[in-house]
């Protein structure tokens, strides 16, 4: 019979030794040298408590057994430790002399200390931002750890944090260690319910560390939340959780995200130019998004820092007028003392020169989204293809911090990097860029058209597509164009409504397109609150609309008011509303604002030369009025894009009836080429060559000036 000490001897070691179950298992999984050794100290403390209590409550024949139960593990584990020394483990990452920099992080994990130590000692050569995982789950830890180490090690500081408590002490750490976070990547799932949250207060710690939610294949609902979570602005992306490596596919990802929040950060890296003018001077942050808009590194330099001066200094200017460029590649490095945009670009070298008397098949004004599809169209087709472009190339697309609804993109696309690639494509097929000139006017002399240019050249050309775009109406309220795409969005953006469910949502217009986005907002959110200037719906709305608002519970129209500021630092928190006879103001909750406040086409330039309706907006084919025909070939009717000047195309949000959308506006700017072919054919003018002329040396892109710089 068991005496009840033997019992309770039993229980006790049988308890104890399944408490290590879990940790051998991940020690022998993960092949954990630093862990090993740590449990072969706690075995052999525990084992020898143990044996001095037997040995003193029993004999010694037990005692003699025990020691030798005791020496045969303590040696099986010191192998095994010795064995798998140099793996690493996140979550007991091999000690390292810790180095001088104490840290407040109180709950930051153990882990995640001496990462931070490691990497403020020098730990992780080369390092120059850190990747933060902050997961529950020991598994899913050990798999973001593993293959983002492989891929990024040499790079990154890779620092693992097990507890959302102990994120933000380690980020602010990381921060003051001289790291800035490139990325925040943890796992959303049934193990970490609150892990959403958990990102999203990423943004209060570094607003610039992207948050990165990675979800197991299948795992539906929780991508249901993620998406939502996306669209709400709590966190940036989501990954599929890697199953196997080679993880290509997850690391293609990750290495976007890592080229965005590089490219989005600016600086440390190679710069084709640098500026060296006033901080918060209008033209220098003019030159500051110029140069991010259109591709060129560019490093900003205070005329006042240090910095700035010794730049000066060493270009032997004393107080020169500000900004000052100067381009740091090719053989000449000039330096340009408060440079127009067109001697920027001159400067650049990148536009190939422009022979007198050129002729070109078509000519397409503006490099937005329509502009740069005419062009690769155009182009690849053997057309002689010149693109205008006054200010940046991408067009409206290039403000869209992240394009979610263009087909082919999941995780979406930034606007400026979708339009660098189209341009690099169109240019790659032989189309001849003129930046930074402005089409100032259009007319049709011998049978050809002339482009006349803001610097005063002519361009001559056989067809021209004109692809100028139009400017949605801003807000202009510096609080909540900071968070557009977080909480604020302009026009209808229906793919966000799904993640409005149960939501308070307001939308600001009066027009059709506000009435239709309000009656598709209200299917999913609780609330949705349209918000009129005007005293009534009825001069702008159409009937059927203002009474569909009327009878839906959910949607509620606020007359005579207007948004003039709200809050929030992740996204949208509130609003505030001016009630317009009064001016008295209310802040008032709310998740997300609609802005649809219409949008004004860019087509001044061209005086009376082409049919436009009365806001201004390009009408084409069937839209023209019937007399159009006059002057034109005899049965000749105007082509589905054609405006009234035969031969002239109009493409994107600048044509009337176009859907504003980059989609539809790369559609039609593709489009418009055989309608090009068909016209250039009905006048004999056959397309001058195939073209695959390389451009001239010295004529790098904008984008190839960085690779050429390596
Ligand atoms: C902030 C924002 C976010 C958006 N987000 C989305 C989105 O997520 N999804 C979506 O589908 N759509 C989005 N849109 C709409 C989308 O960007 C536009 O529908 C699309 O860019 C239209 O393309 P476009 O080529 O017709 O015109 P634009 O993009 O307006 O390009 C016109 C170009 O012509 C140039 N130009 C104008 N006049 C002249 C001239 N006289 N001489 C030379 N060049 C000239 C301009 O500088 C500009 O580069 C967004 C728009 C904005 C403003």
């Amino acid at each position: 019979m068991l005496t009840i000490t033997q019992v309770a001897g039993f229980a006790g070691a049988g308890l104890a030794g399944a408490a290590y179950v879990p940790q051998i298992t991940h020690l022998i999984r993960a092949r954990c040298s630093a862990g090993v050794s740590r449990l072969a100290f706690e075995i052999w403390l525990l084992a020898s408590l143990l044996v001095a209590a037997r040995a003193i409550a029993i004999h010694a024949g037990v005692f003699i057994v025990l020691s030798g139960i005791q020496v045969a593990a303590t040696t099986l584990i010191m192998f095994y430790a010795a064995r798998y020394k140099d793996a690493r483990c996140p979550i007991h990452p091999p000690r390292q002399p810790r180095a001088k920099m104490t840290t407040k992080a109180a709950g930051t994990t153990t882990a995640a200390h001496e990462e931070l130590a490691a990497a403020a000692s020098g730990g992780t050569a080369g390092a120059g931002a850190a990747i933060v995982i902050v997961c529950r789950e020991p598994g899913v830890r050990e798999i973001l750890h593993r293959e983002l180490s492989k891929r990024y090690g040499a790079d990154y500081q890779i620092v693992v944090c097990d507890r959302s408590a102990g994120l933000a002490p380690c980020m602010r750490d990381l921060l003051s260690a001289g790291l800035p976070v490139a990325l925040v990547i943890g796992e959303v799932g049934a193990q970490d319910p609150d892990s959403v949250e958990v990102l999203a207060a990423v943004r209060a710690i570094d607003p610039t560390a992207p948050r990165v939610a990675v979800v197991r294949w299948g795992d539906w609902e929780s991508m249901r939340s993620v998406f939502d979570a996306v669209t709400l602005g709590k966190i940036d992306h989501w990954v599929t959780r890697p199953s196997r490596s080679p993880a290509e596919e997850f690391h293609r990802s990750i290495t976007e995200f890592l080229m965005e929040w590089g490219s989005q950060r600016g600086g440390g890296g190679f710069e084709a130019a640098q500026v060296v003018g006033e901080r918060w001077s209008a033209r220098s942050q003019e030159l500051r998004d110029l140069f991010f808009r259109n591709r060129v590194p560019a490093g900003f330099y205070d005329a006042a820092s240090g910095h700035g001066r010794q730049i000066l200094r060493e270009l032997g200017l004393e107080s020169p007028e500000l900004p000052v460029v100067v381009l740091r590649f090719g053989t000449d490095r000039p330096a340009l003392v408060n440079p127009s945009n067109l001697e920027i670009a001159d400067a650049i070298g990148v536009m190939r020169p422009i022979a007198a008397g050129e002729i070109f098949d078509v000519a397409v004004v503006g490099a937005g989204p329509a502009g740069l599809a005419a062009a690769v169209y155009a182009s690849s087709e053997g057309l002689r293809t010149v693109v205008v472009e006054h200010e940046a190339i991408a067009g409206q697309a290039g403000t869209s911090s992240m394009i979610r609804n263009y087909p082919g993109f999941s995780q979406g696309i930034t606007g400026a990097q979708l339009a660098q690639e189209t341009w690099q494509q169109a240019w790659t097929f032989g189309t001849t860029f003129v930046y930074m000139r402005r089409a100032e006017s259009l007319s049709r002399i011998d049978g050809h058209y002339r482009l006349r240019l803001s610097d005063g050249r002519v361009l001559i050309t056989r067809t021209v597509i004109i692809a100028t775009g139009a400017a949605y109406r801003r807000l202009g309220i510096p609080h909540l164009e900071h968070l557009q795409g977080r909480g604020v969005f302009y026009g209808a953006a229906v793919s966000e409504a799904p993640a409005m469910r149960g939501r308070n949502v307001f939308v600001a217009g009066a027009g059709n397109s506000a009435g239709q986005t309000a009656l598709h907002l209200a299917k999913w959110a609780s609330r949705v609150t349209v918000l009129v200037r005007a005293p009534s719906l009825a001069g702008s709305m159409s009937d059927y609309l203002i009474r569909q608002i009327g009878a839906t519970p959910n949607v509620d129209v606020c007359y005579r008011v207007q948004v003039v500021d709200g809050t929030g630092t992740g996204g949208l928190e509130s609003l505030v509303l001016e009630d317009t006879p009064s001016g008295t103001r209310r802040s008032v909750p709310a998740d997300a604002l609609f802005v649809l406040i219409g949008s004004q086409p860019r087509t001044q330039w061209l005086g009376e030369a082409v049919a436009r309706d009365q806001l201004g907006f390009i009408r084409t084919g069937p839209d023209l009025p019937p007399d159009t025909g006059s002057g034109w070939p005899p049965g000749r009717q105007p082509l589905p894009m054609e405006t009234s000047l035969p031969g002239v195309f109009a493409a994107g949000d600048v044509r009337r009836g176009s859907v504003k959308r980059v989609a539809s506006a790369v559609g039609e700017g593709a489009a418009t080429i055989p309608l090009v072919h068909r016209h250039l054919h009905s006048t004999a003018a056959v397309p001058a060559r195939r073209r695959a002329v390389p451009p001239p040396p010295g004529s790098a892109p904008a984008a190839g000036i960085q690779a050429a710089a390596r």
